[in-house]
């Protein structure tokens, strides 16, 4: 089979798995450099409580801002990266980058949580918690204004030394998330015996809980299990008003998704908060601790 490429050459099939190879490499090569020349930006998607109506912190996301290609979104690059073992690189670069913002914020009386997301190789890096520590006094923010999310399916990886390394982070003070719950493997003694705060519930059963009488199910005891084990609940994927109504009707703890904002800059993302809530000083007094 005749495949074209991007510069509309005919190739066999080999042929286009190697230009897709190499335009792996390309981009692992311009991922180095990008990381030297501090290519990375993070977006922020608002994290809303939903007994008092107030954002009361926002998620982190990172986006890759290519000088030819324009924003990159995580899909491509972090995989690269991790397989690279630039991971560890990457997150101390976001780390920076959301404490630095997160120091910002809170000198305009904004007293946000800021969440980073973790990846596979830095739960196994056991440098990690020293370096989150110096971070945090380097920009003086509060341990508890940084919250770290890690998915389930990477906690499952070598569970012993990601635990010993979540312990740590936490016994700092750092607030812990399991993200994309639900689609992983963890049991309940598992998760019984992890040290974390919240649940983040995947949006694959968050987005339709309104319609689908399935997803209803899920999140309600997922917002039970949370509760009965001393966490709370976050929602990530609320898309409409129909499924925030609900989620608030069964108690669910904080909520995140497209029907709030989509993650924009820092710059967008005040100004949407400033238009949403004039005064200011509320939410700061709402900030999670
Ligand atoms: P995640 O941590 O589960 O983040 C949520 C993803 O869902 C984000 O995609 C966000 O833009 C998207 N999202 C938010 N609300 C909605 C919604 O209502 N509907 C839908 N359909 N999607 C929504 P994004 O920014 O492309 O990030 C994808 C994943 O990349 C993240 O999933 C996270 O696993 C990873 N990631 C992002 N930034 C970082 C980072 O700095 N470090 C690491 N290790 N991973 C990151
Ligand atoms: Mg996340
Ligand atoms: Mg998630
Ligand atoms: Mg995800």
């Amino acid at each position: 089979a005749a495949k074209n490429d991007h510069r509309g050459v005919a190739l066999a099939t080999g042929e286009a798995d190697d230009v897709a190879g190499r335009q792996r490499l390309t981009t692992l090569e311009e991922l180095r450099v990008g990381l030297d020349r501090g290519e990375l930006t993070l977006h922020y998607q608002p994290q809303m409580h939903l007994a008092s109506g107030t954002v009361t912190g926002v998620e982190a996301l990172v986006r890759w801002e290519h000088p030819r290609r324009g924003l990159v979104f995580p899909d491509v690059f972090l995989p690269l990266a991790e397989h690279a073992g630039l991971m560890g690189r990457l997150t101390l670069q976001v780390l920076d980058i959301a404490l630095a913002q997160c120091r910002d914020w809170r000198a305009a009386g904004l007293h946000l949580v800021v969440a980073v997301n973790l990846s596979a190789s830095n739960l196994q890096d056991t440098t990690l918690p020293g370096h989150v520590a110096d971070a945090l006094s380097r920009y003086d923010v509060p341990p508890a204004a940084l919250h770290l999310e890690v998915t389930e399916e990477i906690l499952m990886r070598d569970a012993a030394r990601a635990t010993a390394v979540l312990a740590e982070l936490r016994a700092m003070g750092v607030r812990l998330a399991v993200d994309d719950y639900g689609t992983g493997y963890s049991s309940l003694a598992y998760l019984h015996a992890l040290p974390v705060d919240d649940l983040k519930l995947d949006r694959a059963f968050v987005t339709h809980c309104d319609s689908d009488p399935r997803s209803a199910a899920i999140v309600k005891s997922t917002v039970e299990l949370a509760h009965n084990l001393g966490m709370r609940m976050i929602a990530e994927g609320v898309e409409s008003e129909a499924a925030l109504d609900r989620l608030r009707e069964w108690g669910c703890d904080l909520v995140q998704g497209y029907h709030l904002s989509r993650p924009q800059s820092a710059d967008r993302f005040t100004a949407w908060l400033d238009e949403r809530y004039p005064r200011r000083g509320a939410e700061a007094e709402i900030a999670l601790h």
